[in-house]
């Protein structure tokens, strides 16, 4: 039986930008909503008709949580798989515990990949402390030159390191803490897409158009949907690729799997994330159905309609930089200018305080065609001060 709108409670472990999107597309079908959020000014806690505030692994709050709520999912990837398996013993809880602590670990993560047949970096596994330093010794050459992550809690490119070297690896292992890691192989990549896949708990997957994605500094900058630069063939794999991983882990809700194209054109897998994306915000204003409506049709057991992009769309991320000027004296961007562009669609999170490198809000410019949608982003970027090369 589906969780129907107008009905059902639906809530949410995470209160930042992504609970505060999913909160709107709830809210907007008619769902009521709950957020799970210690901090009092969170961005989907001011939007959501009741706002929890407490610890992520308080029992008193979870069990309000589940008493309040029909079903349950969560918006940031660490939450702590206790507490999605204690509101799982009483209700709905989409993703799962053991879906989410396989994304939550680089190691458990690539090991999925490989089960699934989709080909990720050439990798080891360092394990923590001493053991992790006998590891190192037997880390084949082959992986580098290669890119030391910690296993958990890694996110924007933090937690990393890039090594050349035996040396550099021994020397990056003992900056990380001697934490849990993997290493990787460097890889010579072309570009970089990401693929949200949906996935009902019937079993049944639909997929979103696929992105191109570009960062700066570790941090996603720009999506362009179409992929420009990616042939169908590819792209379909991309999505198969995706909807695999998903259909492996038995995963209900909205996942997306970041991938690579090398240089030679092989493509990929990267990581995932048991959410929503950064890089989908693109389907808010270019698709007949956003990544948030899908996660709430999802953990609602309502229909998984197959999402079709109706404009081409290019995404700006708008990080608190574009708060200051040259001089760092706060400024406020020149909204109303963005917003006079043919199809600029403005998504601020309603954080006070802008700090450098916060993601603030994003742009989805859309057009009648990719070269529309991509001259009008070219207009926004020099509105707001943003490189228009991507
Ligand atoms: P986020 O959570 O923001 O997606 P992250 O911190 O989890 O990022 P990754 O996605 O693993 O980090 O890596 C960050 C970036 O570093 C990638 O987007 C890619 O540009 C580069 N990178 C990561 N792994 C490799 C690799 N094996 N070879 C080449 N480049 C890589
Ligand atoms: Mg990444």
């Amino acid at each position: 039986m589906p969780l129907l709108p107008g009905d059902a409670t639906l809530g949410v472990l995470g209160g930042g930008q992504l609970g505060r999107m999913f909160v709107h597309a709830a809210q907007a079908l008619g769902y009521r909503c709950v957020v799970l959020d210690p901090d009092a000014s969170s961005p989907a806690g001011a939007v959501a008709q009741e706002h929890l505030k407490a610890d992520y692994l308080d029992p008193a709050a979870l069990d309000d949580l589940a008493r309040r709520c029909d079903a349950i999912t969560t918006e940031f990837e660490n939450v702590p798989a206790r507490a999605l398996e204690h509101l799982a013993r009483v209700r709905v809880v989409a993703p799962g515990a053991s879906a989410v602590a396989v994304c939550q670990d680089r190691a458990r993560e690539k090991a999925h990949f490989d089960a699934s047949g989709v080909p990720c970096a050439p990798y080891a596994v360092l394990r923590h402390g001493e053991p992790g330093v006998a590891d190192l010794a037997a880390v084949p050459d082959a992986l580098l030159p290669g890119i030391l992550k910690t296993a958990r809690l890694g996110y924007d490119g933090k937690g990393q390191r890039r090594v050349a070297d035996r040396a550099q690896l021994a020397a990056a292992f003992d900056e990380l803490g001697r934490v849990d890691c993997v290493l990787e192989q460097m890889l010579p990549l072309a570009l970089e897409l990401s693929v949200l896949v949906v996935r009902g708990a019937d079993g049944g997957v639909v997929t979103f158009p696929v992105q191109q994605n570009l960062h700066r500094d570790g941090i996603l900058a720009v999506t362009e949907v179409p992929a420009p630069d990616v042939d169908e063939a590819l792209q379909a794999q991309a999505r198969r690729s995706a909807a695999a991983i998903a259909t492996g882990m038995g995963y209900v809700g909205v996942l997306c799997v970041e991938f690579f194209v090398l240089k030679d054109g092989r493509l990929v897998v990267n990581e995932m994330a048991p959410r929503p994306h950064n890089s989908g915000h693109y389907t808010m204003n270019a698709c007949d159905v956003s990544q948030f409506e899908m996660q709430v049709r999802a953990m609602a057991g309502l229909p998984l309609r197959e999402p079709r992009l109706h404009s081409p769309v290019v995404m700006l991320n708008l990080l608190g930089d574009l708060w200051f000027d040259a001089d760092g004296r706060e400024r406020t961007p020149d909204w109303a200018g963005v917003l006079a562009l043919p199809g600029a669609e403005l998504h601020l999170y309603g954080k006070a305080q802008a700090r450098h490198g916060r993601k603030m809000g994003h742009l989805n410019v859309i057009g009648a065609t990719a070269d529309e949608a991509r001259a009008n982003a070219r207009s926004a970027c020099a509105l707001l001060g943003l490189p228009d090369t991507w």
